[in-house]
């Protein structure tokens, strides 16, 4: 007998499971209100079901989540989680909190194909795509944990470990569930779907009306095809006509992120050229000063390099934000995130690791 994983479904996902079922479609709304609202898990708890609606329902879905095997928190109040799957392989989330934000970002695949040269997930190769209650489970799991220190996450965005959009299917899944009225009730708004550049499913962010961040990198097209290879497929030219169209359908401005490297990217002259190159798509552009992690060629420019280029940009006329050092090691970009915890960041505090009750093992 087949096993639905409840986390995979979203209302209409679900309406379709339970008239499989022959059950009536407002069920869906009962049983998102236990699970999402009031974080029921057994069947037998939830009292508004027939008795024998809560026993099929034992045998036909199931509640299981990864399982969270380290919560690591930084000085600077970063907290790091990683989750277990159930084949064994690792995922990373992040939770990055800011003065009005606690942003959560989280992983969408393990490993990645996308190769970018600066990025650690990009030399793990992808391993497989997440299923959308892996997704949706990162989310839960570190509510919960959150919830004893009486916070909840504000902002989602899949920055972590793979390209989301290669693995569209269950990253829009996650964000319908995510986002229903019914369930966790996060704006759409507040989340945001971070590409390396796979134009052709770009459109499903506009149609998703989430925020779309662009990891560019380069301040051209021999810039950033040295360091993305997806470049070479689909031109910076052509990833900033699709951004365009993003902004026209939507309203919003684009995030583009580029991380500075020492030398490469970090340069005055490059600021000019990448905003000579942007200058045509309503944007933000979010400078991260490279953060160098194990076996990295890459080194982080030197504070004034980094000072220089966020003036020059400025200056401009650009709209700049730097991104902090927050939890340095853990955190930039579209991944980045490391999925062995022995590289552990050196300012992270493992000493608190069991906040929530989740044990470092
Ligand atoms: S930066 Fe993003 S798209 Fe590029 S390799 Fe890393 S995880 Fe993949």
């Amino acid at each position: 007998m087949s096993v639905t994983n409840f986390y995979s479904l979203s209302v209409p996902g679900l309406k379709e499971f339970l008239q499989g079922l022959g059950k009536e479609q407002f069920r869906a709304q009962q049983l998102y209100k236990w699970v999402y609202e009031k974080r029921v898990q057994d069947p037998e708890q939830m009292l508004n079901l027939s008795k024998d609606f809560r026993a099929e329902l034992k045998g036909k879905v199931s509640f299981d989540l990864p399982a969270m095997t380290q919560h690591l928190k930084s000085l600077d109040g970063t907290q790091k989680f990683l989750f277990q799957l159930k084949d064994g392989l690792t995922v990373e989330s992040v939770l990055i909190p800011s003065e009005e934000r606690l942003t959560l970002c989280i992983s969408s695949e393990v490993g990645c194909n996308m190769a970018c040269k600066f990025c650690y997930t990009g030399k793990q190769k992808l391993k497989r795509r997440l299923t959308a209650d892996e997704i949706v489970g990162q989310f839960i799991l570190v509510e919960d944990v959150i919830k004893a220190q009486e916070q909840k996450v504000s902002n989602l965005v899949f920055m972590g470990m793979g390209e989301p959009l290669d693995n569209c299917e269950a990253v829009f899944n996650s964000i319908e569930i995510l986002t229903n009225d019914f369930g966790r009730n996060i704006s759409r708004r507040k989340i945001t779907v971070s590409t390396s550049g796979l134009i052709p499913e770009m459109w499903r962010v506009t149609a998703s009306r989430t925020r779309l961040a662009v990891s560019l990198n380069g301040y051209d097209e021999a810039s950033r095809s040295e360091l993305m290879p997806i470049n070479k497929k689909y031109s910076l030219a052509a990833l900033l006509d699709e951004c365009l169209k993003y902004t026209q359908a939507t309203g919003d401005r684009v995030t583009f992120e580029y991380v500075l490297l020492k030398g490469l990217t970090d340069q005055v002259e490059h600021a000019r050229q990448l905003w000579q190159a942007v200058r045509r798509v309503p944007c933000k552009i979010n400078i991260i000063p490279f953060n160098e992690h194990p076996g990295s060629i890459y080194e982080r420019p030197s504070d004034a390099t980094i000072e220089r280029f966020h003036s020059e940009l400025g200056r401009l006329g650009a709209h700049v934000l730097m991104r902090r050092t927050m939890g340095r090691d853990i955190f930039a970009a579209c991944g980045q995130l490391t999925s062995e915890f022995e590289n552990k960041p050196r300012n992270m505090d493992i000493s608190n690791s069991k906040i929530g009750g989740v044990a470092r093992v």
